[in-house]
């Protein structure tokens, strides 16, 4: 019988021992603390809403014992699938995932599913894919309230009509909300729409610029702008203040953000509607955890995305503007009262 050299043996327990630590850490990695793992694909940080968004679910997955990892694809839909690949090869349980583009996530829709990851559609619904779960806000219905609002401010006149990133299914979803509101008075040739765009990647500066093209177009004859979230608000005004017009034509928005809430009390944004961001993120992270466990979380909605009818838990937006601002957005906590005063007590004591 031939002898196996010491040396040989020494290698063998060197090899066997490295295996079993690279096991161990990967099951660790996999388990870490026995924790849910919860990969987290968030389309930016641009705007003070999805910055908050990632706060709460921070806070609520370190509350909860999760695992929560976290990745940021700035507007880019190709990074975000690579960010997706990467955390769906850390063995996260599932997948929270706000697309920045809604077609193009439906790929990583199917390589989660592959791997047995269930996909939470996170605010933003993934387009034409089997999503497991679709949590956000009633996004028709905030369309609604920024018609609704409107209409009610401005019955006849001039309107510029503006909608979100081409590539966000939310956009269609407050166009069509919004719409339903507006429509009646158009054909009624009450109110008439001399513009009527969408903002790329919903950037300020993009709807600024559409905002003074659309008065340099018109005289400065607009009598409403529907913008619709609280970023694109933004550079709408700047486009007024330009003319000596802020404050003088209402403007919506949406998100309740802080720059917002304070051209509310200014007098240059008429209103914004509120998405409570402590609430889905606190639900997001709750219905993570059932869908882990293999349970299936409560909704009270479905969503047609192209493919199926996803189950929907949809939440509830809320109308703000300068008359419950202090009830809605300061004493429920969501805002610091000083801050979103702060301009009118400087302009006060000046
Ligand atoms: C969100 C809005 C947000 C917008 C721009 C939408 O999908 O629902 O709250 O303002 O994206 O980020």
């Amino acid at each position: 019988m031939k002898i196996i050299p010491f040396r040989f043996w020494i290698i063998l327990v060197v090899i066997s021992a490295t295996a079993a630590l690279f096991l161990s850490a990967c099951e660790q990695d996999r388990r870490s603390d026995g924790k849910t793992i919860v990969g987290v694909s968030i389309p930016t940080q641009r705007e003070e809403g999805w910055v908050r968004n990632v706060q709460r679910m921070q806070d609520e997955a370190k509350a909860q014992h999760v695992d929560m990892r976290l990745q940021i694809s700035d507007n880019d839909s190709a990074r975000q699938l690579a960010q997706c690949e990467n955390l769906l090869a850390q063995n996260i349980d599932v997948l929270i995932l706000a697309p920045h583009d809604a077609a193009a996530a439906s790929v990583i829709v199917e390589k989660a599913h592959r791997v047995g990851v269930k996909v939470i559609s996170f605010d933003r619904l993934v387009t034409n894919a089997d999503v497991d779960l679709y949590i956000t806000f009633d996004n028709e219905k905030v369309g609604e309230i920024q018609g609704r609002y409107l209409t009610s401010k401005v019955p006849k006149g001039t309107y510029v009509v503006l909608s979100g990133a081409p590539t966000d299914n939310n956009s269609k979803m407050f166009r069509g909300g919004a719409m339903k509101m507006i429509q009646p008075f158009v054909d009624r040739k009450e109110i008439k729409i001399v513009m009527d765009q969408a903002v790329k990647d919903w950037q300020p500066a993009e709807a600024m610029k559409l905002m003074e093209n659309a008065l340099t177009a018109n005289s400065n004859n607009i009598d409403g702008v529907l913008a619709p979230n609280d970023g694109t608000a933004g550079g709408v005004i700047q486009a007024l203040a330009q003319q000596k017009l802020a404050g003088k034509i209402p403007v919506t928005g949406q998100d309740a953000e802080m720059a917002a809430a304070k051209r509310i009390v200014e007098g240059t944004q008429t209103m914004t509607v509120f998405k409570d961001t402590r609430e889905l993120a606190k639900k997001a992270i709750e219905v993570a955890i059932l869908l882990a466990e293999g349970k299936s979380p409560a909704i009270n909605g479905k969503v047609f995305n192209g493919k199926s009818d996803i189950p929907a838990l949809l939440l509830t937006p809320v109308a703000v503007d300068r008359s419950n601002i202090d009830q809605v957005l300061i004493e429920s906590g969501y805002l610091n009262r000083d801050e979103v005063y702060q301009q009118k007590r400087t302009s006060v004591k000046r």
